[in-house]
């Protein structure tokens, strides 16, 4: 029974690379956007209207690539 052990061996493989890509998922901590990084490289604020409007809801701008935490996850 060759194939069934390999068969065990690719789904021992998958459900591991689907373990890793959660705690990948669990560890990404909100970043902002590039252009709100570069401006604050710079020693500004990015002037962008949409991120302008995020940081007043003390967000991080998601139109330009920035994540924020998941309101579940806060209690
Ligand atoms: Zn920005
Ligand atoms: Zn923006
Ligand atoms: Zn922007």
């Amino acid at each position: 029974m060759k194939s069934s052990k390999i068969l065990f061996v690719v789904a021992a493989l998958i459900s591991a690379s689907f373990a890793f890509a959660a705690d990948a998922a669990k560890d990404a901590a909100p970043h902002k956007g590039k252009c709100c990084v570069k401006a604050e490289k710079e020693g500004k604020t990015c002037a962008h209207e949409c991120c302008v409007a995020a940081a007043k809801e003390h967000k991080n701008c998601e139109k330009c690539g920035g994540t924020n935490a998941p309101a579940a996850a806060k209690h």
